[in-house]
């Protein structure tokens, strides 16, 4: 089988299926290339929480702030349910220097119109009950963020991406990229070569497999969340939380999990996740970094501690070193686009959509993603903001 289209998008996690939806909805005729089934990346792994409070402050806060804005309408405009749900969320501090670290970014995010504050310990009561207040210093408090069902949000995309002309290829992996007199003209797939005038990689974690084929590699790298959810409860968390630790250098961390904790819109408790760095892009969630999750979470929830966990999992997350996502076209490589490893994918992924689709139409786009481009120059070391 082959097929001629105007854009291949490959990979159907979040942002494959948005950019997917949207290029169909523009006029273009669009295939959307996945080798497992949708979400079969790091997207089948996530809690949804529709999250600005670990934005990038440098470059990212207009994107943020763009994606935020699009979901009290998103479900209307889908045409299918999403699940969305106002929800606020909490940054846990349990040093100086992670209070130092959240105070400074609180004026950033509020002159972005981010609303953002750090409340001291003794006023967390009100705010999440069952934290444990004796074990933080404060949290920084976010009141106004949200939480989506993550496979509600894929497949309205994918149905109304459909809707429009979307072709939806399941367990078909993309092998290689063709190029022909110095630009990319489509994929070759295990069924065939497949045309296209332009070719958006949403590829995640995967990205740089199929870029090292045609002598590229991007600034991507990834780490490995690892989860598990608990039974449902009738016990009830005001926010999602994680763990200030996550502004530090994780990786370098020794041992303990890092606190992140939300709940379903049906009361299951959602744990995770240890982020380590992992060379095997696996799914395997080591029973004793689970074990370190429950620790660490029945540590700030002790009423937790009695519910039994039901299922675990774990996913290779894409990042970059320096917390901006790739997001553009590939520079001296006319025809191919990339879009992945961004910082917080839900949140950005209705505005990453209208972006890619204004991107390989040649129109302006509504914000400037120049400092997004794949091939620019990062420094390893970086820590992100
Ligand atoms: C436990 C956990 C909780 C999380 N919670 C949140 C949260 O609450 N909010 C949030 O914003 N983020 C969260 N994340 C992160 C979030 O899940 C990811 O950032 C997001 O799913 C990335 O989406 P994506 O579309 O960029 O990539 P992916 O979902 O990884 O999609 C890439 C797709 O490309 C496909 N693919 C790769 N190579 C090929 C190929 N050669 N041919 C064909 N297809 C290919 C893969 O199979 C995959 O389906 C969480 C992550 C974890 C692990």
């Amino acid at each position: 089988m082959a097929e001629t289209c105007d854009v291949i998008v490959v990979g159907a996690g979040y942002i494959g299926c948005a950019v997917g939806c949207h290029l169909a909805m523009a006029g273009l005729r669009t295939a959307l290339i996945e080798r497992g089934e949708i979400a079969a990346g790091a997207s089948r792994a996530n809690y949804g929480n529709v999250q600005a409070q670990d934005a990038e402050l440098a470059y990212s806060l207009p994107l943020t702030l763009a994606g935020l804005a699009r979901f009290p309408e998103l479900q209307a405009q889908l045409g299918a349910p999403i699940g969305y749900r106002r929800l606020g969320s909490l940054l846990l501090i349990e040093t100086e220097a992670q209070w130092r670290t959240m105070q400074a970014r609180v004026p950033v995010l509020r002159a972005a119109g981010i609303a953002a504050e750090i409340v001291p310990a003794d006023h967390l009561g009100e705010i999440e009950p069952l934290l444990d207040r004796r074990v933080v210093l404060g949290a920084c408090y976010h009141p106004h963020e949200g939480q989506i069902n993550p496979f509600g949000l894929l497949w309205a995309y994918v149905q109304r991406g459909r809707a429009h002309g979307l072709r939806v290829h399941t367990q078909t992996p993309v092998l290689g990229l063709r190029v022909e007199h110095g630009r990319v003209t489509g994929v070759q797939t295990a069924r065939g070569v497949w045309s296209a005038g332009a070719v958006v990689l949403t590829t995640g974690a995967w990205t740089n497999l199929l870029g090292q084929q045609i002598g590229r590699t991007w600034p991507i790298q990834h780490v490995r969340g690892q989860a598990l959810v608990t039974e449902a409860s009738a016990l009830r968390l005001n926010n999602h939380i994680a763990s200030a630790a996550f502004f530090e250098d994780i990786e370098n961390s020794a041992g303990e999990a890092v606190l992140a904790i939300s709940q379903t819109a049906h009361g299951h408790f959602l744990l995770g996740e240890a982020a380590r760095p992992d060379p095997a892009l696996g799914h395997d969630a080591p029973p004793a970094d689970l074990r370190a999750i429950a620790r660490v979470a029945t540590r700030f929830f002790p009423a937790l501690r009695p519910l039994c966990a039901l299922r675990t999992w774990a996913a290779p997350v894409a990042s970059t070193p320096d917390g901006l996502p790739c997001l553009g076209p590939v520079a001296d490589l006319p025809g191919l686009f990339i879009a992945t490893a961004f910082k917080s994918t839900v949140i950005v992924t209705p505005i990453v959509g209208e972006l890619m689709t204004d991107l390989i139409l040649g129109r302006p786009t509504a914000i400037d993603v120049s400092a997004f481009r794949p091939d620019r120059k990062v420094n390893h070391h970086a820590h992100p903001a």
